[in-house]
């Protein structure tokens, strides 16, 4: 079966972000000819970053300080997916969040009751302004029965120069401390960013794939869920390492220019 064949019935890419459509601070190759073709051969596609410390906005102008003019509501975050969950299944419980500036405002925006005596539920977010002071009164909430509900499960998030500690080792360290990992995760790969996404965008679940770099999430996520996964090869998997993987793509690209390509 041809790549055409295999993607046929996407109507919609969900693509992510860094190592699949940017890397460091400019545009990977092919990231303007896949918007081009996407565009050309009528595919619609969003992005979706896992990254809870960055909201939309930021989001919106690090596309366009690096060249590509994404649009309003394009990008779709993590931290989106969490504050739909509790809209719709935690109505009016108080949060205790673990976010930095950005993921508390949209919190806040979002009208979700927080605190920081007596949450009924713990959120932990990619919180780059993590305190002593605030692990240890997640900690003893957690300890206290709180609900616990973290934004994505990566364990680092890559930097120009290095990594560092994300939302996934900030879990590890709650579990030795409490005993305790989230009652529920969200973001890829996880099945609530399915829902999250084929509702806000209007797709059937067999008319989107997601696109990315990373196995564990942007790949797993397809095939936790019955979709469509499209791996690329200019972020933190290469071909050895998808060889001897577990989690296998629909199709692999060696990057996101030629997934265009292949779909005119
Ligand atoms: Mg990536």
């Amino acid at each position: 079966m041809s790549c055409l064949d295999v993607l046929s019935d996407i109507k919609c890419f969900i693509v992510d972000m860094d190592g699949t459509f940017y890397l460091g601070d400019s545009l990977l190759p092919g990231a303007k000819e896949f918007a081009e073709c996407a565009e050309k051969s009528g595919k619609r596609f969003f992005f979706f970053t896992n990254n809870s410390s960055h909201n939309e906005e930021e989001c919106l102008i690090k596309l366009r300080k690096y060249g590509y003019d994404a649009k309003d509501g394009s990008v779709i975050i993590s931290s989106h997916v969490t504050i739909d969950f509790l809209k719709r299944n935690r109505p009016g419980k108080t949060v205790y969040l673990l976010g930095n500036e950005n993921l508390t405002g949209d919190f806040k925006k979002a009208g979700i009751p927080m605190t920081d005596e007596n949450p009924d539920i713990v959120v932990l977010g990619f919180d780059t302004t993590l305190t002593y002071e605030k692990i240890n009164k997640a900690a003893n909430f957690l300890a206290a029965g709180a609900e616990y509900i973290a934004t994505h499960p990566d364990n680092n998030c890559p930097l120009k120069n290095g990594f560092m500690p994300d939302t996934g080792s900030m879990m590890a360290m709650f579990e030795r401390s409490t005993g305790r990992l989230p009652d529920i995760i969200m973001g890829k790969p996880y099945a609530y960013t399915v829902d999250y996404v084929t509702n806000r965008i209007g797709c059937k679940r067999e008319e989107i794939a997601f696109v990315g770099d990373r196995l564990e999430t942007d790949i797993a996520i397809g095939t936790k869920n019955g979709l469509k996964a499209v791996l690329v090869y200019t972020g933190v998997t290469t071909p050895e390492m998808y060889e001897k993987s577990e989690i296998k793509a629909t199709v692999t690209f060696e990057n996101i220019g030629e997934l265009g390509k292949a779909l005119i």
